[in-house]
């Protein structure tokens, strides 16, 4: 076994086969869905190349002699029963992605899970000591939100943020409902894997997830202690004009919704210009133009704008302004505007036994951390509410996110299964379950 160090001194190579065979592990997973010529990946959920990951995954855990199960929203678990009738510590991320993405949001955490419950498992075989909690492993379906709305849908239905025949019957932009989507994959179970009438309680939770940021690796930090999310408030808008002729139509008559929606794509870009550096994080990211066509003025104008702080009075500020902007467009360009859909959350603390229980551990192992916030929400930001969680980052090169070049160290993938093995350790041990 080869001895290897990572670039800030931290001896990597103790762990070494089970090290050899997570990046193996890594390496086949990174295949599906992989976008030729790219290092990146293409796996929205429920897609063909999601039911091949969540295929070869299933046979992963079975392998280790995990029993897997999927349940009523796709979510799936590899469930390792130890004590039984015990609850039971979960630890994921999802394997979804965004449309050309990188391969590790979301993938390396549920495969870091995977490994981590290997690993404790293994330690606890080798002792034939009964743990105080039972081992379960998630990948969460449908983080993303690409595909099919919201995003962290799996992990919203699991904890009641969001009710099961909602999620069920939401259809992507072909038409195609979660249900049929994931019943065609053979993913859609038909029971719930814990909770009343399961026999299985959830006790705990642990996430561990690249930093869609860079503050890490610009503090040389290996171990994100995550403490709180940032604030959001998402908006849908419904931009509506009148179709007409784009050359004939006289520059006065017109209704341009397309125009309209243009006006608020920059009002959001210019918004965060008006906070301090760093307050506010705004973007449209998806527009759809009816009927996009080259010698017509757009009618309708369907898009989605977010607006991110840490602070809710930033948000609550930005929310007015933005207001303000869709009064004027509408007088102005004489559109109609309406808010078909809004999603907000407020800064949301991480629990702080969990914080501390994670620094604990990079202080044992003597890995350099600090303390994040996240930007964007994750699975955890709903489970945290449920049960005991700890979040856990680690560096992302020059912090690309959502990007076929998304990019992390092996040494730092190897630093953060060893971080998170730890975690799940205590955790099964009974750490933070009172
Ligand atoms: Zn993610």
């Amino acid at each position: 076994m080869v001895e290897s160090r990572g670039s800030r001194g931290i001896a990597i190579g103790e762990t070494g086969v089970a090290d050899e065979a997570f990046l193996a592990d890594w390496s086949a997973l990174s295949g599906f869905g992989a976008v030729a010529g790219t290092n990146g990946v293409e796996r929205q959920a429920a897609s063909v190349a999601d039911g091949e990951q969540r295929s070869w995954f299933a046979a992963l855990l079975e392998a280790r002699g995990f029993t897997v199960v999927r349940d009523r929203i796709g979510n799936q678990f590899g469930l390792l029963e130890l004590s039984p009738g015990a609850p039971y510590v979960i630890a994921g991320s999802h394997l979804d992605s965004q449309p050309t993405a990188g391969r590790f949001d979301g993938a390396y955490g549920v495969l870091a899970a995977a490994h981590a419950c290997f690993r404790v498992a293994e330690e606890l075989r080798a002792t034939g000591r009964a743990p105080r909690l039972n081992l379960a492993v998630a990948n969460w379906f449908n983080e993303e939100g690409s595909r099919f709305k919201p995003s962290m849908m799996g992990s919203s239905v699991f904890t009641g943020k969001l009710q099961l025949e909602v999620a069920l019957a939401t259809t992507d932009p072909r038409g195609v409902s979660v249900r049929e989507a994931l019943a065609g994959l053979g993913e859609l179970g038909e029971e719930d894997a814990f909770g009343p009438g399961t026999g299985r309680e959830a006790a705990s939770y642990a996430e561990i997830h690249v930093q869609q940021g860079r503050s890490m690796e610009e503090d040389g930090v290996t171990i994100g202690l995550v403490h709180a999310t940032w604030a959001a408030h998402k908006f849908g808008f419904r931009v509506t004009g009148e179709q007409a002729h784009s050359g004939s139509a006289l520059m006065a008559d017109r209704r341009d919704a397309l125009l309209g929606a243009a006006r608020l794509v920059v009002a959001a870009r210019e918004l965060a210009d008006e906070f301090e550096t760093g307050a506010l994080h705004t973007a449209c990211g998806e527009l759809n133009v009816y009927p996009n066509s080259p010698v017509v003025v757009a009618s309708e104008v369907e898009l989605l704008l977010d607006l991110r702080s840490p602070s809710r009075e930033v948000i609550e500020l930005a929310r007015e302004k933005l207001m303000a902007v869709v009064d004027r467009v509408r007088a102005e360009d004489r559109v109609g505007i309406e808010i078909t859909a809004e999603h907000a959350w407020d800064q949301n603390p991480y629990p702080e036994a969990g914080v501390a229980l994670a620094q604990r551990v990079a202080d044992d192992l003597g890995l350099a951390h600090g303390r994040v916030m996240t930007v964007a929400g994750h699975d955890s930001t709903n489970m945290k509410d449920l049960v005991p969680t700890v979040m856990l980052f680690v560096p992302s090169v020059n912090g690309v996110s959502h990007n076929l070049d998304e990019y992390t160290r092996d040494e730092d993938l190897l630093a953060g299964l060893r971080h998170l093995t730890a975690v799940v350790r205590s955790l099964a041990d009974g750490a933070l379950a009172g």
